[in-house]
């Protein structure tokens, strides 16, 4: 299709706005909350452990000191006396046994060692047996036992740790036997006590408690903004979802989530149809009541439809009164059944009045490779509601509700339509339209009495067009009054110039078209095209379509009128097609009546047809109007219509239309007949 990629980029450009406003995900911000709250977290711990340890190394490191110092003294001899905290010391022997004890050996049995920051080797330490605050690990490193601190402040049940933590004035003191080695593989091994100050506690827990603060709030706000964030695009997204009129989704809803509905891998096999459902004569109810009262009758119209889908299906208000559904469907028997009984709840939707509703429906089978159902990943929905609008719009005018399904020769007949209308113009201005003059004769004499002027489009581009492909586009697309004024034009220029050179002419009707009726000035602007090249207005006669004169009867009588005032003859075509054609009869003050080929058509052996054919001949006679039947095609029915007195006769049996040259042929016959019969 040549604008499929237009149709693509559109519907690309509204899922890419519909991204926009889904953009910064959820998922994405509570991934970044989390990732902050950790990260948060982790420097917190890293912060107050390393300050944590730095206090305790820096603690170690002064009790190494003290225990060196005194170690020193001792070696040089002169450690008289030690007193205080370090009353307990031991020397070892390069193999660790006792040389010297002094004071109490509370020392356990195992030793690691422990590196500190200002000492250069790693430092032999024993924990206490009575306290043991300190952990020597499998691999021997001494650490320092946090758990074990706490259960030696928790030994006092009376206090709270962290009220104990808080006095200020209360320190912990925590033994711990460092070795310093000496000369021969001695080594001094001093009690040292490892003193932790309360202040220094609350120092830390004061520096932790702010940092938890900080990241806390900090948090908090993103916590609020990312909330605030989400509640609002939920709010934007279900505007750009919501219908104004109805309050329930609209077309970007059908687009968007019907397009992720189809793709799901769970509907691969179903059967889908999208379908255009239109509330006919929505604008006229409008306006005899009120918009209020139309958009409540679109309310009930919505709620009906989505009171009918089941799972998997989803309806939407679209524009103006136009609704898109998309149904499962097993047969398209059992479809249009449902669209039928769907559209039977929708014509009852209020008491007072019975509306109509136009669907068309366009199938959406599953999607296959190699004969294997897969997952839809061609579809777009936009495309596919287009044609079941153009479906719907193929049916045929009127107050009645009626269903259509999309097919290829409607996208043909589109195509053709689209091609009729791009080359109408340029047509008319290079003369492609052709008159072709179909003769009429006396049934009884078969004698050429009169002509009908029919077109014909010999066009370039697409060959020798009969009126039927062109004429009703034209009607829709209201190109039709060029195509009468031009028809108009030529056969009063050709009735003159043949007039001026001695050919006997007959007259010959044009026709005009139902829309054409509508224009006030009408009989003016035919006596003009006619006067302008002085054709007589006898032989100037004009058809009018049956189905014209439902429209407005008023100005009709007063145009038909008019053209007869002028000199014109006013025929009614296809008499016989339409419906109420013999009421319109008794009104209009027509001169001739031209009986539709129909009644030539079919059995007529029971003799119906012909009983039927007579009193329509007996009616236009009483009524002081002449007959031309049309579509005559056999010589019992011209016959049959001589006998009855019809006039005139329109058929094959005599001529099919025919160009001007032969139409000019027969004119000259006519008159060199007429010329003997005078000899
Ligand atoms: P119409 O005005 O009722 O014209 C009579 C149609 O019946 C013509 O078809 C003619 O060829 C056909 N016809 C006549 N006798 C026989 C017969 O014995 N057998 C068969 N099978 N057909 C016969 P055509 O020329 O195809 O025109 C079709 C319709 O197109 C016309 O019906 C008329 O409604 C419209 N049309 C043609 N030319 C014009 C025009 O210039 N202006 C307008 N507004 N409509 C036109
Ligand atoms: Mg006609
Ligand atoms: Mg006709």
């Amino acid at each position: 299709m040549p604008f499929t990629w237009l149709i693509d980029s559109m519907a690309n450009n509204k899922e890419l706005r519909f991204r926009k406003l889904k953009k910064n995900r959820l998922w994405v911000s509570i991934l970044f909350l989390t990732l902050f709250t950790v990260i948060a977290h982790a420097l917190l711990i890293l912060f107050v452990s390393y300050f944590f340890f730095h206090l305790i190394d820096q603690k170690l490191q002064n009790e190494y000191d003290r225990v060196a110092y005194v170690a020193r003294l001792y070696e040089d001899g002169k450690l008289l006396s030690v007193q205080g905290r370090s009353d307990s010391y031991l020397i070892l022997d390069a193999n660790g046994q006792i040389l010297e004890e002094h004071g109490k050996d509370t020392r356990a049995d195992i030793s690691g060692y422990i590196s500190m920051s200002g000492v250069e080797d790693p430092v032999t330490v024993y924990p206490d047996r009575e306290q043991a605050f300190i952990t020597i690990l499998d691999s021997g490193i001494a650490f320092v036992d946090i758990p074990e601190i706490y259960r030696f402040l928790k030994q006092d049940p009376e206090e709270s740790v962290l009220l104990q933590l808080l006095d200020e004035n209360k320190s912990i003191d925590m033994p711990v036997w460092i070795s310093v080695p000496m000369d021969q593989g001695r080594a001094y091994v001093g009690k040292a006590n490892f003193t932790v100050y309360t202040k220094d506690v609350i120092v830390l827990l004061i520096f932790a408690a702010a940092m938890a603060l900080m990241i806390f709030v900090i948090l908090l706000i993103m916590l609020i903004s990312i909330i605030n964030h989400f509640s609002h695009q939920r709010k934007l997204i279900s505007v750009f979802f919501t219908d104004e009129v109805t309050g329930a989704h609209n077309w970007m809803w059908m687009l968007i989530r019907g397009e992720q509905m189809l793709k799901k891998r769970s509907n691969a096999s179903k059967n889908y149809a999208i379908l255009n459902i239109l509330f006919m004569e929505y604008r006229n109810f409008c306006v005899c009541h009120s918009i209020a009262e139309g958009e409540a009758m679109l309310y009930k119209v919505d709620r009906t439809i989505a009171n009918d889908l089941r799972r998997n299906e989803m309806s939407a208000h679209c524009s103006s009164a136009s609704f898109a559904v998309l149904m499962q469907y097993n047969t398209q028997e059992q479809l249009k059944q449902r669209i039928e009984e769907l559209v039977g709840r929708l014509e009852k939707i209020d008491r007072t009045h019975r509306f109509a509703y136009k669907v068309g429906a366009c199938l959406l089978e599953p999607e296959r490779e190699n004969g294997k159902i897969v997952r839809r990943r061609h579809i777009n929905i936009e495309e596919a509601y287009n044609n079941a609008c153009a479906a719907r719009d193929s049916l045929p005018d009127g107050e009645e509700s009626g269903i259509a399904f999309f097919d290829e020769t409607l996208v043909e007949e589109q195509r053709w339509i689209d091609s009729v209308r791009e080359r109408q113009e340029s047509a008319l201005q290079n003369e492609e339209f052709v008159v072709y003059y179909q003769p009429k004769y006396d049934p009884k004499t078969h004698e050429l009495r009169g002509a009908e002027a029919l077109v014909r489009w010999d066009s370039k581009d697409l060959g020798f067009v009969p009126p039927g492909r062109f004429i009703p586009i034209f009607e829709k697309n209201g190109f039709i009054p060029k195509i009468d004024h031009y028809m108009l034009e030529h056969v009063a220029a050709d009735q003159k110039r043949w007039l001026d050179e001695g050919l006997s002419c007959v007259p010959v009707s044009v026709n005009i078209s139902r829309a054409h009726f509508i224009e006030s000035d009408l009989a003016e602007q035919i006596l003009r095209i006619v006067d302008s090249v002085g054709t007589p207005h006898e032989l100037i006669e004009l058809e009018v379509t049956e189905s014209a004169f439902f429209d407005d009867k008023k100005a009709m009588i007063d145009t038909i009128n008019r053209l007869k005032g002028y000199g014109f003859a006013v025929s009614m075509d296809d008499f016989g097609s339409g419906y109420s054609s013999l009421n319109s009869l008794k009104d209009m003050p027509l001169d001739v009546l031209k009986l539709d080929a129909e009644f030539f058509r079919g059995n007529t052996q029971d003799g119906r047809g012909e009983i039927v054919v007579a009193e329509a001949v007996k009616l236009a006679k009483n009524l002081h109007m002449r007959t031309v039947a049309e579509g005559v095609e056999i010589k019992e029915q011209v016959d049959f219509l001589a006998e009855l007195g019809c006039d005139m006769i329109q058929g094959y049996y005599f001529a099919k239309p025919m160009p001007k040259d032969e139409y000019v042929t027969r004119l000259q016959n006519k008159q060199d007949e007429n010329t003997t019969n005078t000899i």
